[in-house]
């Protein structure tokens, strides 16, 4: 069989800003959707950064991760978002399968985690069930800065339990995970009691509202008859300044559910929590019973899309949807609202190190050894950066110093021949013949060095600031 020689393809020379402005021109018939984002490496180390802090806050509260698809029955969401809400009216992704059934792509979580929880059981577990996620929810809505149609949240739930308690622990992690990650932020927090007492309130509203009808926008005219509490939601401005005289909730409280708030509210207080109390926090979510709560960043002007998080408790959810009465509670954080505002912030996050040391090789054979090298250095934890397929041992060098290595293994045709290996120090250039037996354990000791000397100069400094 005869066989072609393969096309070269020209990868090695990278475009020039002519051919890359052609490149990307040619590429623009096949784009983004509007309203998703791609989470670019260079972006990694934020996401990262928030990641780490969910997952050691969940350990060290004792939640345990659970995942749920992306993707539920439509009814899940109807029945405990609620039909009227604008997430179901207007923002779902909803369409029918093939196999005819109807669809749509999670809007939040809780719904979910309800679902599982009563699906695989959770009742029989010890109460309280304490559980918490991160990952991708979609809403069609306008996208602006801060709103996308696919967007990051993490939450926590803790399902089976009533206790006021666990309302303020959960406000309280909240506030732990952004002093963590160094944001300042201001909790706002409600209590828009039990159904029984929404029953008393819904009445009084609505004669509010009723008696300033001309001046409401035409969904908060729809919501007069069909879910008058959202009324106190609208974020159209005209809406917001009826609001503000609007009756409030928490003087309609039943004794149990003004007892339940008072206790909250008493916890935040021991455990020092600044809050503010919002006799119009309502959210946009039919579920929520009593407690509600909204993180915001601090000292904002506050606009429909700035608030970072929210939760509340959410008694008949798990009842609704099929389960034994299960009183429960969470929250909900936006991870792309929160990344823009450590960026606007300046808030130093973790950098992702760089490789420890950088492979190059002249020559076929000192490739083929350099790719086993590779994985001894990867055995040990040595993280080892490379470019095997370049040739020029300049080029390759010039790579290592970009990727900010401190440290260069260089092995060539001479090296081969002698069973030795060169080991060239970034910072100074100095290079030095080593056996190649010994080129881990070299390796190691010159990195735990240098390690030693970059601790001494941070305490210096830290000393040095300290004096000054
Ligand atoms: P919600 O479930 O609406 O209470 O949202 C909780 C948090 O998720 C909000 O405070 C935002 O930080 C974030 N969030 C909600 N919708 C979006 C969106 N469309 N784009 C980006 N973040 C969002």
């Amino acid at each position: 069989m005869s066989r072609k020689p393969a096309k070269k393809i020209k990868a090695e020379i990278p475009p020039n800003k002519e051919e890359a402005t052609e490149l990307k021109n040619k590429s623009a018939n096949l784009h983004l959707l509007k309203g998703m984002k791609d989470i670019l490496p260079s972006d990694q180390k934020y996401w990262d950064f928030i990641f780490d802090t969910v997952r050691n806050l969940g350990t060290d509260y004792s939640y345990s991760r659970i995942e749920t698809p992306v993707m539920e029955q439509t009814n899940l969401f109807v029945r405990t978002v609620g039909k009227e809400t604008d997430i179901v009216e207007k923002e779902v992704y909803t369409f029918t399968d093939k196999g005819g059934e109807s669809v749509t792509l999670r809007p939040e979580n809780t719904a979910s985690v309800a679902r599982a929880y009563n699906e695989h059981g959770f009742i029989t577990f010890p109460q309280p069930v304490k559980v918490y996620y991160y990952g991708p929810f979609f809403r069609y809505s306008r996208p602006q800065s801060g709103r996308y149609r696919q967007f990051w949240q993490f939450g926590f739930e803790v399902l089976g339990e009533e206790h006021p308690v666990v309302d303020a622990q959960l406000v309280f992690l909240a506030h732990q995970f952004f002093k963590a990650i160094g944001l300042k932020v201001s909790i706002q927090i409600n209590s828009i009691g039990c159904p029984s007492c929404r029953e008393n309130f819904r009445q009084v509203l609505v004669d509010y509202f009723r008696s300033k009808k001309r001046n409401l926008c035409e969904d908060c005219k729809r919501r007069l008859t069909k879910n008058p509490l959202r009324l106190l939601d609208c974020k159209e401005a005209g809406c917001q300044e009826i609001s503000q005289e609007a009756p409030q909730i928490v003087d309609y409280l039943c004794e149990e559910c003004r007892e339940h708030f008072v206790q909250v509210l008493e916890y935040l207080d021991s455990l020092e929590v600044a809050y503010t109390l919002n006799p119009y926090l309502v959210r946009g979510l039919d579920y929520y019973t009593r407690t509600t709560f909204e993180i915001w960043p601090e000292a904002e002007e506050i606009s429909a899309q700035s608030s970072l998080g929210g939760g509340g408790r959410y008694d008949n959810l798990v009842e609704s949807i099929g389960g034994r009465p299960t009183p429960a509670a969470g929250f909900a954080c936006g991870v792309e609202r929160i990344i823009l505002r450590l960026k606007n912030k300046n808030v130093p996050v973790p950098q992702i190190p760089p490789p420890d040391v950088f492979l190059a090789q002249l020559g076929v054979s000192a490739r083929k050894e350099c790719l086993k090298l590779f994985e001894k250095f990867r055995e040990k934890k040595i993280r080892v950066a490379e470019d095997f397929a370049k040739d020029g041992i300049k080029d390759q060098l010039s790579r290592a110093s970009k990727q900010g290595v401190k440290l260069a293994i260089i092995l060539g045709q001479k090296e081969i021949l002698d069973g030795t290996v060169l080991i060239r120090d970034m910072e100074d250039g100095v290079q030095e013949v080593i056996d190649a037996q010994k080129i881990v354990p070299e390796v190691r000791k010159r990195l735990e060095k240098l390690k030693g000397e970059e601790k001494g100069d941070e305490e210096e400094k830290q000393d040095e600031g300290k004096v000054n």
